[in-house]
């Protein structure tokens, strides 16, 4: 039984259903291309590097049946891996190119969830990303639409993006109405190594961070980490693309392990680095992997009720 808490929809879309999507848009590429310009290099050069291929992806999510199909079709992947509960994140802005309004956009990826929840048997809601590159003003209007939906299909607020070009400090508002409205919320912090935005995340009342590698650089932040019980969404493959870590063997998972942290295991994007959970997994132990599947159920935006659920599936 697994529980994914971190997986981007644009990163996770599979193959035919963006080939389908291109085609129908008149871009045809052959099998071998598409892959290469959807999956990242083992060796990436940078983050940005890494986010160029979410390029071609975002071109099939710019109308209600891509979204619903992309949502639908990624529960029905993960099931087939025994994924139990899956929280889907996505940037409703970056798919109002085409006339969408963010209000459709997010009523579509919450139709495509259930209707996935449904037939799989999979737990699925929908986490929304705020992204580093849009402004303020941007932002808070996308989490005003969301906030509709939340307890219905959306459970969180994320941020996303390039973290080393535009702080979280420049989005405390935006965490700030969150906290207001009731609305939890996780945020990529300490992927390319700024400890400052994980002290940023956590005075501002984050309960999760995604990915927090750069907390290996500040024991008094994983104490405080440990203390309020915040959960850590690990995503190995990814971290190593974007050389957030130059080697498994530095990997900070165990360690952060030891000392008490929520520590969990993640896929990031299933298609542009080209993992499954089940490989991600596969880089550790029972004993850890269990851990992190507990971990991952304490720390996810979901009842007791359901957390008890998935609790009796171990
Ligand atoms: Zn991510």
């Amino acid at each position: 039984m697994k529980i994914e808490l971190h997986c981007h929809l644009d990163g996770s879309l599979n193959l035919a259903f963006v080939d389908e999507m291109l085609r129908a848009q008149g871009m045809q590429y052959e099998r071998e291309e598409l892959q290469k310009r959807l999956e990242a290099p083992a060796e990436c050069g940078s983050l940005t590097e890494y986010l160029e291929r979410f390029d071609l992806p975002l071109l099939c999510l710019q109308t209600k049946e891509g979204l619903v199909r992309a949502a639908y079709e990624l529960v029905r992947d993960v099931s087939a891996e025994g994924v139990k509960y899956i929280e889907v994140r996505f940037a409703p802005m970056l798919s109002t190119n085409r006339g969408l309004t963010c209000e459709e956009v997010i009523a579509c990826v919450v139709e495509g969830l259930k209707k996935g929840e449904k037939e799989f048997g999979v737990f699925a809601q929908a986490i929304v990303c705020a992204m580093r590159h849009h402004s303020l003003e941007q932002n808070m209007a996308m989490l005003y639409h969301a906030r509709k939906f939340v307890g219905k299909g959306v459970c969180a607020l994320d941020l996303a993006g390039d973290e080393s070009a535009f702080p979280t400090r420049q989005f405390r508002e935006l965490f700030a109405k969150a906290k207001e409205w009731g609305i939890p919320f996780t945020i990529h912090s300490g992927e390319c190594g700024s400890v400052e935005n994980v002290r940023e995340a956590l005075e501002l009342g984050a309960k999760r961070l995604g990915h927090g590698i750069a907390l290996e650089k500040s024991a008094e932040l994983r104490k405080m980490c440990q203390e309020k019980q915040i959960g850590i969404e690990m995503c190995p493959t990814s971290n190593l693309q974007t050389k957030a870590v130059k080697d498994l063997k530095q990997y900070p998972l165990q360690q952060f392990l030891d000392e008490g942290l929520l520590v969990s295991i993640h896929t990031d994007n299933r298609t542009v680095s080209g993992t499954t959970l089940q490989k991600e997994q596969s880089y550790f132990g029972e004993e850890v992997i269990r851990q992190c599947t507990l971990n991952a159920i304490e720390t996810a935006f979901t009842t007791e009720e359901i957390k008890n659920e998935l609790r009796g599936h171990l």
